[in-house]
């Protein structure tokens, strides 16, 4: 179960910031540290487009852009890019710039969209799409009980992160190739334990002539 009466909302994006990677998370929500890449320079300029709030109604659905979003029982805060209403059902798009992969993480993020619309505004929303913008195409996602499960563990997890303040290991995998903050974390040289402590070791070794 989790606590409702979380104080300290946490960010949407940081439930997808989590799945990729702990340590990514941590240093976003908890160390403030953000750099970009070609990468977030990519999704910054898609999201750009998103970001004004406006309102239309394009083939007998009402679409909403930039939309704010939260849940108390979560204790989430965060925007949907856009909020499609099919008759009275929300249904949430979020924008990706990059191709259909990393599905788990994506997923966690408009399911926690729709799952605060859905304390918003009182109706079920059983699903929603990610709209990758190179390749033009919606992927559908089912809002099911377990991804719904994988939001409340993930929102537990941050929410005990956040608390501890206790930076977690680097993965240091070919997650680092495409991460922001890799010059930041340096998981390379936290994740090999054994050749930071030699180089602490060796700092304080002082060459005999
Ligand atoms: S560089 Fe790697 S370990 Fe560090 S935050 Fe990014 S993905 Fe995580």
């Amino acid at each position: 179960m989790l606590d409702d009466k979380a104080d300290d909302p946490i960010m949407i994006s940081a439930l997808e910031h989590w799945s990729y990677c702990p340590r990514q998370c941590a240093l976003i929500h908890l160390e403030q540290t953000f750099d970009e890449n070609l990468y977030t320079l990519r999704g910054n300029a898609l999201h750009a487009r998103v970001d004004e709030p406006t309102s239309e109604e394009i083939e007998g659905v009402r679409v909403e852009r930039a939309v704010p979003l939260w849940s108390k029982r979560l204790g989430l805060v965060g925007k949907a890019d856009v909020v499609e209403f099919h008759g009275d059902t929300p249904y949430p798009v979020e924008y990706k710039h990059g191709p259909r992969r990393e599905h788990e993480h994506d997923d966690l993020q408009v399911c926690a969209q729709a799952m605060c619309l859905e304390e918003m505004i009182g109706k079920a929303v059983p699903r929603g799409a990610i709209f990758h913008h190179s390749s033009r195409r919606r992927r559908e996602v089912i809002f099911d009980e377990s991804l719904r499960h994988g939001v409340e563990e993930a929102v537990l997890a941050i929410r005990k992160m956040l608390a501890e303040r206790v930076l977690p290991p680097p993965v240091n995998d070919k997650r680092c190739d495409q991460c922001s903050l890799k010059e930041s974390c340096l998981p390379s040289v936290i994740g090999e334990q054994g050749r930071a402590k030699r180089l602490v070791r060796d700092l304080f070794v002082v060459p005999v002539p």
